[in-house]
Formats: C-alpha cells, sequence, structure tokens
C-alpha cells in the first residue's frame, strides 16, 4: 500500500517550483507516475508531498525547426512523439525507439522527462538522444540550466537534478547532412526494458564517403548510459567497411561495464554489444548514405 501523502496538482511552470522549493527534500514529482508510482508501491519512496506536474501545458510540446533542430517540453508523452510528424525531418530513430518501449497503455501516459529523469539505465530515450548529441534545459526559483544529456545521468536513477530543479525541455540539434543514425535494443519479452540496447549515429564526409564523426552509445551496458568512445575511433575518419563494424564491436563489447542480473549475465550482454554494434552500425551507415 502507498503511505498517505498531501497532493498537489500545479497548473503552471511557476507554482510547481515554487512548491518544490517549500518543500524540498518532503515531497515528489509525479509526471505519468509509470516509474514512481512502482516505488511508492514498494514503499521505496515515502513523500510527505507528491507535486503532479502532469497538468503544466507549458511544458507539453514539440517544436521543430530546420535549423535549430527539435525541442521537446518535458511533459511530452513517449505517444505523441512516437506520432508526431516532427519526427520525419531527420529524426525518425526517435519515433522508432518509442514505437518499441513498453506498450501504449504506457505510453500515453509516461513522459519523455520522467523517463530521463527516472534514470533507470536500461531505459530507451537516453541512448538515441545521447546519439543525437542532444541537450537540456532545468528550471528552479534560482533560475535555467542547460547540460548535455551525456553529464545529467550520473549513476543508477541519479541525475544531475538539484534539490528545488525541475526538467523542463530536451533539445535535438538539427542533423548534419549525410547522417544516419539507427537503435536497436534487444529484450525477450515485447515492451519490456532493454537487455541492451545500441544507438549509433553516423555523419559521412560529402562525396568522399568517410565516417567524419560517428558516437556509439550503449544502453544497460553501466550504471549509465554510456559512450563507447574507444569503439567510436575505430571508425572515426575511415572508410567504414564490415570488418571495422566488427572490430568496433569488438572494442564496446570490452569497453562496457554490464553486471549479471536477472535479465542476463555480464558474458551474455558483452555479446549482445558485440552483435548489436555491427547490426546498428550498418544500419547507421546505410540511412548515412541515403541521407
Ligand atoms: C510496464 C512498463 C514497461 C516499461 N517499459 C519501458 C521500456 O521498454 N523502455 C523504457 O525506456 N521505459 C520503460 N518503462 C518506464 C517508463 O516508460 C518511463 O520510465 C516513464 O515513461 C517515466 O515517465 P513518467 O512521466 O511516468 O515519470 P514518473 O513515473 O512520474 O517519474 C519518474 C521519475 O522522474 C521524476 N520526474 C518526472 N518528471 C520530472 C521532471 N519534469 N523534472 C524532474 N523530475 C521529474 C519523478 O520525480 C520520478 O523520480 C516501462 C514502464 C512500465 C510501467
Amino acid at each position: 500500500m502507498i503511505r498517505d501523502f498531501e497532493y498537489f496538482s500545479p497548473k503552471t511552470l511557476k507554482e510547481a517550483l515554487t512548491l518544490l522549493d517549500k518543500y524540498q527534500d518532503e515531497c515528489k514529482v509525479i509526471a505519468g507516475g509509470q516509474s514512481l508510482l512502482i516505488l511508492m508501491r514498494q514503499r521505496l519512496v515515502m513523500p510527505e508531498y507528491l507535486i503532479d506536474i502532469k497538468g503544466i501545458s507549458e511544458l507539453n510540446y514539440i517544436k521543430s525547426d530546420a535549423k535549430e533542430g527539435l525541442r521537446i517540453g518535458a511533459l511530452t508523452t513517449h505517444r505523441a512523439i512516437e506520432k508526431s510528424p516532427a519526427m520525419k525531418n531527420g529524426f525518425s530513430v526517435l519515433a522508432e525507439m518509442e514505437h518499441r518501449l513498453a506498450s501504449i497503455q504506457t505510453r500515453n501516459w509516461g513522459t519523455i522527462g520522467g523517463n530521463i529523469c527516472h534514470a533507470d539505465p536500461t531505459g530507451d530515450p537516453a541512448p538515441v538522444l545521447i546519439a543525437l548529441n542532444a541537450t537540456l534545459s532545468t528550471a528552479s526559483l534560482k533560475g535555467k540550466r542547460n547540460m548535455a544529456l551525456e553529464d545529467f545521468c550520473l549513476d543508477y536513477f541519479e541525475t544531475a537534478l538539484e534539490p528545488g530543479e525541475l526538467l523542463t525541455e530536451i533539445q535535438v540539434p538539427a542533423v548534419p547532412p549525410h547522417t544516419g543514425t539507427a537503435y536497436a535494443k534487444f529484450n525477450i519479452i515485447e515492451s519490456d526494458m532493454a537487455t541492451v540496447g545500441v544507438a549509433v549515429s553516423i555523419t559521412l564526409g560529402s562525396g568522399d564517403g568517410m565516417c567524419k564523426d560517428i558516437r556509439i552509445v550503449l544502453g544497460a551496458c553501466a550504471s549509465t548510459p554510456m559512450r563507447a568512445k574507444q569503439a567510436e575511433e575505430v571508425l572515426r575518419g575511415r572508410k567504414i567497411t564490415d570488418n571495422l563494424f566488427k572490430e568496433a564491436g569488438q572494442i564496446a563489447s570490452q569497453e562496457a561495464e554490464p553486471i549479471s542480473d536477472i535479465s542476463a549475465s555480464e558474458e551474455y550482454r558483452r555479446e549482445l554489444v558485440k552483435v548489436l554494434v555491427a547490426r546498428v552500425g550498418k544500419e547507421a551507415l546505410a540511412r548515412a548514405n541515403q541521407a
């Protein structure tokens, strides 16, 4: 049973930040509740005050601009992202990722901001957004902060959010020309969390087909989503071949820091990294060649 709490449902960001500032450690923010309510039912989290931000419409939007890229309000649901026409402008990988996240019911109510703030290292959005070089904005009564999403995830279920702060927006820069991004997760039960997830983004030089830039991001392979930076170096500045993808997969599987748990052993996860880096890399390359 969930322990009793006092409930607030602010309708503006300012109202929410004022409540957060007032109740600090004694309160918890709830958005879609798809992750938080599980923790509350298990009494792992027992707030005195619950601040329900789902009704703050100023944080629920998707804005798309050819030069600036995407701006997604923290309260945008997974389903809204999956179905948004804005994803067609170079961000189809986000819609594909959302399509495989949980069930339609969970996607209809769970928010992108809640997913990122929950900071589950097996979550799907963060690896894809990091591959796309996403940044985010937070707000508190003290003001606004901006940071790379890569720097936001600090440890298992731990973020760089400070007391009194809310995540307000995720920004995804416009995709450079000749760029392809792909994501795949391995899971045994459809709509479950990833056993391993891999996102790869490749930018090719115009005309020469050389790998100008690459980001390889692993999910469920460490306490946070992690870049496989040594594997990226195998490919950066070179003409990519199947053999190089294989080599990058081997190196990424050594860089990964997976644990053994009920979903898979550490060894199995390392094998998955090997296979998925090569497979997802090939898909990203094919997309970059067509872009
Ligand atoms: C059956 C099921 C299957 C799932 N499968 C997947 C899956 O395949 N892949 C996947 O990635 N996820 C999966 N999830 C997790 C879930 O989809 C997300 O974690 C969820 O969308 C979180 O969003 P929410 O709005 O419900 O957050 P909530 O549960 O309301 O909040 C989560 C945490 O974030 C904090 N928070 C929320 N919004 C903000 C904000 N704007 N600023 C600061 N803090 C905030 C809350 O205080 C809380 O700590 C699954 C969940 C369920 C129940």
